[in-house]
């Protein structure tokens, strides 16, 4: 195992580093709840971005990619974090993947060259309202009839319907078969008739969807993905990947270092004594996990690089990286004390500290260990396919 990049590598850090700082506008904050109100803007940058060819990079020129070796991807996911912004979509970062390897050729021809140019965006329907971290007992029903399939059922917490093309979901076609074997894996267009779908707002400050399907009719060719009843390995497929994050550790990274700015300027202002000294340990303890988180990321990459497929690999980085961030946001609020509480539009501004990002990160905290499945199922993972424990 090796993370050292090579000088080539670090040239293209430049390059992403150098398109985020000209192409960024002044007034990017890079906020969870811009996904919704910028979602023009954050498109036209990743359009920008697909031209380039950076989004897929490391995919197969046939299928819109460049053939680049996996670590300039995880330079450009890191850098992108860094900057804030989002260029991992759902698209790019595991469904994309998941139609590689287990999409028809046709399928693939047809979804992997517009997600690799940013042109289809599309909305995750794994999670319904009992069926959450037991995901296999999802009922949402697809039922054969002739080449169709005729969709009935509920999903939640997926998000920006709205302003999706395409919404893929887990549905069961074969109610007699054992749990993980009677699902499918479907992708179907978001304007299919009989789909409607609420919105309601998060803590988070984001929106996410109720999203119903009553008698949705769709033909088994263009939308079943892989085979008939098999859609639970699909899933898993495309649960590793999102899991395989290195956000954490980069927008980590940032913020570390915007608030370590943040107290040398106060530090200056104080007089030595305990609080000081606090925040400098609590710091550095940050600063060590942030590149732990880094490491086990990396790992991921170089499991890519030499063929082999994430599994339990990918649960660590996701507890790893989501409770750190949950560790990291409390230091912050400490640091900042009663100041933590000022959100970015909080008035009079000169009160604001480091741009109101701990006060969002506060808020943000529960749904860290919740998306991409709880922590408590990825320890489980760890446990069965890392450990090889038997199943409680
Ligand atoms: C911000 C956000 C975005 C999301 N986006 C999407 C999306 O795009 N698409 C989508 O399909 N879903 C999405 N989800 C849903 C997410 O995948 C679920 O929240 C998650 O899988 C947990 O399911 P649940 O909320 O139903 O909780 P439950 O399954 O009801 O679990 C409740 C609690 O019980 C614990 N628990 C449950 N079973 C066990 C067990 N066997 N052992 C130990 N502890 C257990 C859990 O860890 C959790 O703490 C999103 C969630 C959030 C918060």
């Amino acid at each position: 195992m090796r993370f050292a990049f090579t000088a080539e590598d670090e040239a293209f850090r430049g390059e992403v580093i150098d398109f985020y700082k000209s192409e960024l506008s002044p007034e990017w904050y890079g906020g969870y709840d811009e996904r919704d109100t910028m979602h023009e803007y954050i498109k036209g940058v990743r359009q920008k971005l697909a031209r380039r060819g950076w989004l897929t990079m490391a995919w197969p020129k046939e299928y819109g990619g460049q053939a680049a070796p996996i670590s300039r991807q995880l330079i450009f996911a890191e850098e992108s974090a860094y900057h804030r912004f989002n260029a991992r979509d759902a698209g790019v970062g595991y469904l994309g993947p998941a139609i590689m390897r287990h999409g028809t050729e046709e399928q693939k021809q047809r979804f992997l060259g517009p997600i690799s140019r940013a042109e289809i965006s599309f909305h995750q329907g794994f999670s319904e309202p009992d069926a959450g971290s037991d995901l296999a007992s999802l009922t949402t029903k697809a039922t054969r009839d002739g080449d169709d399939f005729v969709i009935n059922g509920q999903k939640v917490w997926g998000g920006h319907l709205n302003v999706c093309d395409y919404s893929f979901l887990l549905a069961r076609s074969d109610p007699d078969a054992p749990k993980h074997k009677g699902i499918s894996f479907l992708v179907i267009p978001s304007d299919t008739p009989g789909l409607k779908y609420e919105e309601f707002e998060n803590l988070a400050g984001g929106t996410q969807n109720v999203v119903y399907y009553d008698n949705c009719r769709v033909p088994v060719q263009e939308c079943l993905i892989g085979e008939e009843n098999q859609g639970w390995y699909i899933a898993t497929t495309v649960l590793n990947n999102e899991r395989t994050v290195i956000e954490h550790a980069a927008t980590g990274k940032r913020l570390l270092e915007e608030l370590a700015d943040l107290w040398r300027q106060q530090g200056r202002r104080e007089a030595s004594g305990g609080p000081m000294a606090a925040v400098r340990h609590r710091l550095a303890e940050a600063a060590i996990e942030i590149e732990v988180c880094r490491m086990l990321a990396y790992r991921i990459g170089w499991l890519q690089s030499i063929g082999e497929t994430p599994s339990f690999e990918a649960s660590e980085v996701k507890i790893f990286g989501s409770e750190m961030t949950q560790r990291f946001a409390h230091i912050a609020g400490q640091m900042l004390g009663l100041y933590a509480q000022l959100d970015r539009q909080s008035r009079p501004q000169r009160y604001v500290q480091a741009e109101g990002r701990v006060e969002a990160l506060i808020r943000q905290n529960p749904m860290f260990s919740l998306v991409g499945g709880a922590n408590e199922i990825q320890r489980n993972i760890i446990a069965t396919r890392g450990l090889g424990l038997p199943r409680a």
